[in-house]
């Protein structure tokens, strides 16, 4: 493993909070910030295609690249806009190759000292994931996750959510003129490979709490004149927030994903706590109903293996019933542990045991193998490392 602490690039107390950024606006949003600087309304739309090509499909960092654009109105938008994106603090290389970044979101106002929200992306041979996050935290406490432990919350915005991706897509490579980085051949290449070509937002928070932001995000993410990721390779993962999702599926057209973990409502009240709002059965009638969901665009159900809490053959045996009519993948995930959490991961008999039931009943390679255990980038772990590193350097400080 790896572990580098950058300087950072643009220097936050530099940055000039009175000039938005562009970098992760809707189409909307760029329309509204070129018309706030007085460009004429016939020229919005041109305005807004050749901005957004610049901004999303070669990933520019400054006005100037900006050819097609003359340099009157360069010098204008660089007067009252920049291209900010976020800042990596640190990135850490897993010996498999796993990415992770802690990234710093420029301040939203005055008083924000910006968001920091870990991603991690996932290569393998045939195809690179970005696991990215949807909130700072989580406000729903399931008791095996420990983002949910955290106490400061916020939602992040359209254009944090967005960066998230650019950021990755400028570390790896992924826009025309970069090259990969060195890294053994681990990340995906070759003619017209992308690095990322898929996201899924089981990073930090829940997605659904968050719809406006994710939607267009989603949105964004998938536009083909820009970044250009196809809608069935963005997966959203929520702990059942049951309202919402109808309009995830009419809104977004994303794939979906439900953080299941149980099949009884005593034990997924525990586990998720959000169950006692929405328990099972809603749950799985939004999955019934889920607009766009086929064989082809099947709904994943995650399951994490708990050692003696959710892992026994009957309980294979019912969640296979319960599924019985919904189009769904099945994803067991080994419990990545924390300290302090109070369990532990399945054996793997056990799990192998509950995963032959599952491949008996026709859902194939349900496993999920664990990746970047040795830099903790693993699904409910996210920033706690990282917090704790502080925690530590602060009493280093303290004991000086
Ligand atoms: N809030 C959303 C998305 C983020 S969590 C959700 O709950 O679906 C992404 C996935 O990681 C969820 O399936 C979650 O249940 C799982 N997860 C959380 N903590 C975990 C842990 N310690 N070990 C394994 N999976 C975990
Ligand atoms: Fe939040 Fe998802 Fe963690 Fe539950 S599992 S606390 S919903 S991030």
């Amino acid at each position: 493993m790896t572990r580098t602490a950058e300087a950072m690039p643009q220097g936050l107390a530099a940055l000039d909070v009175t000039k938005p950024s562009l970098t992760g606006l809707t189409r909307a949003g760029l329309a509204e910030s070129l018309r706030a600087i007085g460009t004429p309304d016939r020229e919005i739309r041109m305005r807004v295609s050749q901005l957004w090509h610049w901004i999303y499909f070669h990933g520019v960092r400054e006005f100037d690249a900006m050819l097609n654009v003359s340099k009157v109105m360069r010098a204008k938008l660089a007067e009252h806009f920049t291209l900010t994106r976020p800042d990596v603090v640190e990135e850490q290389v897993s010996s498999d190759g796993t990415r992770k970044w802690l990234i710093r979101m420029p301040p939203v106002d005055k008083l924000d000292k910006g968001a920091e929200v870990e991603c991690v992306y996932i290569p393998e041979s045939d195809r690179g994931t970005l696991c990215v996050s949807s909130q700072v935290g989580c406000t729903l406490n399931c008791t095996f996750c420990h983002t949910g432990t955290q106490k400061l919350v916020r939602n992040l915005t359209t254009q944090e959510i967005v960066s998230q991706l650019i950021v990755a897509r400028e570390r790896l490579g992924d826009f025309s003129g970069l090259s990969r980085p060195d890294d053994g051949g681990l990340i995906p290449s070759g003619e017209g490979v992308r690095a990322v070509s898929n996201i899924v937002f089981m990073g930090m928070g829940e997605p659904l709490y968050n719809f406006e932001n994710v939607r267009d995000a989603v949105e964004i993410l998938s536009d083909g004149d820009g970044l250009s990721l196809s809608k069935r390779r963005i997966t959203v993962s929520t702990s059942g927030v049951v309202p919402e999702i109808g309009r995830l599926g009419e809104e977004a057209g994303a794939a979906l994903a439900i953080s299941l973990h149980a099949v009884r409502d005593d034990l997924r009240d525990k586990l998720v706590p959000l169950n006692k709002k929405y328990p099972i059965k809603e749950l799985l009638q939004a999955c019934r109903d889920y607009p766009g969901a086929s064989n082809a665009r099947r709904i994943t159900f995650e399951y994490v293996m708990l050692k003696g809490v959710n892992d026994t053959p009957s309980e294979a045996r019912e969640l296979v019933r319960l599924l019985k009519g919904i189009p769904a993948k099945i994803n067991l995930i080994p419990f990545n542990p924390w300290p302090g959490a109070p369990y532990e991961c399945s054996d793997w008999e056990t799990i192998e045991k509950f995963s032959d039931i599952v491949f008996n009943a026709g859902y194939a390679s349900p496993v999920r193998t664990p990746r970047g255990r040795d830099i903790l980038a693993a699904c409910g772990q996210l920033k706690s490392e990282t917090e704790k590193l502080r925690a530590r350097a602060r009493l280093a400080a303290e004991m000086d």
